[in-house]
């Protein structure tokens, strides 16, 4: 576990978007400015690391807020989204990746149907 700052208001504690009110904390990091993300952990591709939906004012659903997303193994680059972790028709997260850009090599096991 390794603590970050909250990419969803930039380590500021407050929400960033003044929803509830100027004063109200950040809903991802609970008015710390930190948030503890597993490792290891890459940039979110589909908020570009900025913990917000795009073109929306809510936290970025593949990452929760946090700008970070863990991957587990290695990974190469999401062939559905070509790493932009971003459905192009209809801008929700891609169904491939989830949302992350990339996607976990699985070992390749020959297996044979006799
Ligand atoms: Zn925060
Ligand atoms: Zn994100
Ligand atoms: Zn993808």
């Amino acid at each position: 576990m390794k603590e970050i700052k909250c990419a969803f208001c930039k380590g500021k504690g407050i929400d960033p978007f003044d929803l509830l009110s100027k004063l109200a904390t950040c809903q991802v990091c609970g008015g710390t400015g930190k948030v503890g993300v597993v490792e290891p952990a890459i940039k979110c591709a589909f908020c570009k690391a900025t913990g917000v939906y795009p073109y929306t004012r809510v936290t970025c659903t593949v990452c929760n807020g946090k700008g970070m997303v863990t991957v587990e193994g290695a990974t190469e680059e999401c062939s559905g989204c070509k790493g932009t972790g971003t459905t192009k028709d209809s801008g929700l997260p891609c169904i491939i990746c989830g949302g992350k850009g990339v996607v976990i090599i699985r070992m390749r096991e020959e297996v044979y149907y006799g």
